[in-house]
């Protein structure tokens, strides 16, 4: 008989009553270390009091209207995110595939407008992850995403990570876009160097085109910048943004610039949910707190920490840790292992991991993780560790 939720996912027999900070708390009260943060949702921890307040205050107000009226919160969270970015303009929707969604149209649009209705591909890498929606999976294009769910959305053209020639040459008169995750999270923790990013970007120029990023994991400060292609130093057209910038609370945004947007007039989408006022009011906290605190400095300080303590659990149990990888807050141990495995030890160890692809464990805390909550981490990977030689 088929469960009453549909069964979509493998979960694991925990369940949790009650966060704080960087810390879950099971029904039979054990205390896990969470190093998953709900998939690099909670980037202020759990229960972060700023945002607690926020949240609270806005719902004694008003939870909901329509965007057929002005909502303040929602002007203010665009205004700092067009304070503190590449940005010019931004549309809120409520989830990273959603985001997938507009960012697609609007690099269409734009070249329709531009009387170029033929450019309309975008080309996306192997490992990549948009989300689950028709877009999205047709984007990845994994067979694993879109086996069965029949005609895929047409005009995405799929290249090998890293493969810069392959990309040279996949450019055509009918390229409207290029779109990449600048540090794949599902891919298993694979960094674009930025020598290729900016490679990819010098591309888009020489030929126009539109420069996509997808920063629904490696953004809001995941990486030590509040957007992970500043590493990098260029400027993206669009960027789909979600996961860390509510906080928790469910909230996405596709941010661009004046020109990439230039097709989204009045009527060309919309949102019943997107950027309704309690979304914004925690988007509004969430992206105070990023930008204003020493919280990137403590992102930068803790990742040290951790790697250089990942790098010696690697030389201590080689035969179950392998290679770290990725930047900031957002690291990846590939296991030597089944990762599943890795990561029910870990359980046991109570401690919150993350698979993804590759035969990779994700490490992916709060980024107000402290430097005694790190050392408790490597303490409690080397348990799990031990547990698997
Ligand atoms: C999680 C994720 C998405 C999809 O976000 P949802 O909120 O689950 O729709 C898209 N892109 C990337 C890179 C992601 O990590």
């Amino acid at each position: 008989m088929i469960p009453s939720i549909l069964p979509t996912y493998s979960r694991a027999p925990l369940e949790f009553v009650k966060g704080e900070g960087s810390w879950l708390i099971e029904k039979e009260g054990r205390r896990f270390l969470d190093f998953g943060s709900g998939i690099a949702v909670n980037a202020l921890g759990h229960a972060h009091p700023k945002l607690v307040a926020a949240l609270t205050e806005q719902a004694q107000n008003l939870w909901h209207v329509s965007n057929l009226y002005n909502i303040p919160q929602q002007q203010r969270l665009a205004d700092l995110l067009v304070e503190n970015s590449f940005a010019d303009t931004v549309f809120f929707t409520n989830s990273g595939t959603e985001s997938c969604e507009l960012a697609v149209k609007m690099a269409r649009k734009y070249w329709y407008d531009k009387g170029a209705p033929e450019r309309v591909e975008i080309i996306t890498f192997s490992g990549s992850f948009h989300g689950r929606s028709s877009a999205g999976i047709a984007a990845a294009g994994s067979e694993k995403m879109t086996k069965g769910f029949g005609p895929l959305l047409p005009g995405f053209v799929h290249l090998d990570f890293g493969d810069h020639e392959a990309l040279t040459a996949a450019i055509t008169e009918k390229t409207a876009a290029i779109l990449i995750e600048p540090v794949q999270g599902e891919g298993g923790i694979r960094l674009v160097p930025d020598h290729c990013l900016q490679g990819v970007r010098k591309l888009c120029d020489e030929h126009g085109i539109l420069l996509i990023l997808d920063e629904v994991q490696c953004g809001m400060g995941r990486t030590g910048k509040f957007f992970a292609h500043e590493w990098a130093g260029i400027t993206p057209d669009i960027v789909m943004s979600a996961k860390g910038i509510g906080g928790g609370f469910p909230l996405g945004a596709v941010l661009a610039t004046e020109n990439a947007a230039s097709g989204m007039t009045a009527g060309t989408h919309g949102s019943t949910y997107g950027g309704n006022p309690l979304g914004c009011a925690v988007g509004c906290a969430v992206v105070e707190e990023l930008t204003s605190t020493d919280l990137m400095q403590n992102v930068s300080e803790r990742s040290g920490e951790l790697r250089q303590g990942l790098e010696g659990l690697i030389a201590k149990h080689p035969d179950v840790f392998q290679e770290v990888r990725g930047t900031g807050l957002m690291l990846g141990l590939k296991c030597g292992v089944e990762n599943l495995a890795v990561v029910k030890a870990n359980y046991e160890a109570e401690m919150i991991t993350v698979p993804a692809a590759d035969n990779v464990i994700r490490l992916l805390p709060p980024l107000t993780i402290t430097s005694q909550e790190v050392q408790e981490a490597l303490a409690r990977l080397d348990q799990a560790a031990s547990s698997l030689s």
